[in-house]
């Protein structure tokens, strides 16, 4: 009997390097290609923002057009749909009549809900649901300590896996996939799903486009093209322009580029050029990234919670609607801030050094429940990234894992230190 399986696409939209895709071509006779668009994203509220803004959905929409060509030139294609995921998979599976389902293993709870769901409704119909783990540059497998055993403290979470697990090799992507006809693409605009296309601002680090294909382009270009590489770590927290750092965190996002093959790409800089502190701190923070990841794992639930998962009571508590209102305008009267909050109302985009300062002035200058500015970040980020959004802000409002204590940026110092001659507040506020 000839075997069929689904791939089900979530925020692994690419061909080289997916093992869930690679585990599937090589172990069915056809593959069917598909993503569900879940429609309570683009319904639901969480604290009165959406799950997904303008931004985000339509570089998702861009990765997945990608995604369908590079399937297409392999023999097969992508089947889009929008709906529940756990309805419409095992539709499919009846349709085409499958009996496995290949997907990306997921971290957080409502992901692993979902996944749990999608994998109850295929088991009534005696399809089974196979999980892969493919966004981190650490195989969770392959960590030295078990998962209740991952250490809190960042610094000791690197020093264990630098020294005790290895990265594993790539895994190549399927030269041919057999499918049945896939029928052609079609996406539905962002208009027909409620939603304003963004409109460009010429301000912007960088025109996002979303895909593999756009991805390995920006890799290149960064780092054979003009090497910016060699000078990541003195550049990184600078403010304006696409090259002070990678922006390689939205297609990582979604899955459209591995860690595993940046890391790659990396050890093949190193050997081209030369191995410098800027390229083993790319690495650094891709480890920074992996750890989010792995707190999302041990932590589960606990990180969303206004306690987190360390109990510790954060600085506010307020949802004062107006305040919160001017933190995203732009308009709190604190001219680091602002600049940074409309860099990101206006692009979808803002730097690392930024997002530290505004999350910290609403935290503990506004003192406003953290959550609030978490949940506008979802929204709003082109970037967004549950593990690391979520992470990133808990840990600032000092209810995540922060051996220093909980820390308090001072924004004019930050301003005078980063925006030293005032081009990047002068670019976002005149
Ligand atoms: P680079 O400096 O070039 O770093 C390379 C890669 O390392 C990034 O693409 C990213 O994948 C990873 N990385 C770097 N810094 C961090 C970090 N602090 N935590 C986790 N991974 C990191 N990053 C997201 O990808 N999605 C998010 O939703 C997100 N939310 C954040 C919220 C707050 C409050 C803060 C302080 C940081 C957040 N970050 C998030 C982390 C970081 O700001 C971005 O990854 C980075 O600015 C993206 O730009 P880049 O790709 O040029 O980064």
């Amino acid at each position: 009997m000839m075997k069929r399986s689904i791939v089900w696409f979530k925020t692994d939209l690419r061909v080289n390097d997916n093992e869930t895709l690679s585990r599937a071509v090589t172990s069915s006779d056809e593959v069917i290609p598909v993503f569900v668009l879940d429609e309570r994203l683009l319904q639901e509220q969480q604290f009165g923002f959406k799950r997904i803004g303008a931004f985000r959905l339509k570089f998702v929409l861009e990765s997945i057009t990608d995604l369908d060509a590079s399937l297409r030139l392999r023999g097969s294609g992508l089947i889009f749909r929008i709906g529940k995921p756990e309805e419409i998979l095992p539709q499919l599976a009846t349709q085409y009549g499958v009996t496995k389902v290949f997907g990306k293993k997921e971290v957080a709870i409502e992901e692993k809900t979902l996944q749990a769901e999608v994998e109850k409704a295929l088991w009534k119909q005696n399809c089974v649901l196979e999980e892969f783990s493919t966004s981190t540059l650490y195989h969770a497998l392959d960590l030295p300590f078990g998962i209740k055993d991952i250490p809190d403290v960042f610094s000791s979470f690197r020093k264990r896996v630098e020294k005790d697990a290895v990265i594993r090799e790539l895994v190549g992507a399927p030269e041919q996939i057999k499918s049945p006809n896939i029928p052609k693409l079609q996406l539905p605009s962002l208009n027909e799903m409620g939603y304003m296309e963004p409109v460009a601002d010429p301000r912007a680090v960088l025109v996002f486009r979303g895909g593999e294909t756009e991805a390995l382009k920006r890799l290149e270009y960064y780092f054979f093209g003009n090497r910016s590489l060699s000078n990541y770590k003195e550049t990184r927290n600078q403010l304006i322009g696409a090259d002070y750092s990678s922006k390689f965190s939205s297609w990582l996002a979604q899955g459209c580029i591995s860690p595993r093959f940046i890391y790659q790409q990396v050890k093949l800089f190193e050997e081209q050029y030369r191995a410098n502190d800027s390229t083993y701190w790319l690495i650094f923070e891709l480890i920074w990234r992996d750890y989010f990841r792995f707190m999302m794992k041990k932590y589960g639930q606990q990180l969303f919670y206004f306690k987190g998962f360390n109990g510790q009571q954060p600085p506010g508590t307020s949802r004062d609607s107006s305040l919160l209102q001017r933190w995203i305008e732009g308009q709190t009267g604190d001219d680091f801030v602002d600049a940074n909050m409309r860099e990101l109302k206006h692009t979808g985009f803002m730097s690392n050094r930024g997002r530290q300062n505004v999350a910290s002035y609403l935290i503990d200058q506004l003192q406003l429940d953290w959550r609030l500015g978490a949940a506008y970040f979802e929204e709003q980020l082109i970037d967004y990234d549950v593990s690391s959004n979520w992470g990133n802000w808990a840990y600032l409002a000092g209810v995540g894992n922060d051996p220093r204590g909980k820390r308090v940026f001072n924004t004019e110092k930050q301003a005078k230190d980063y925006d030293t001659d005032g081009a990047y507040r002068k670019l976002w506020l005149d």
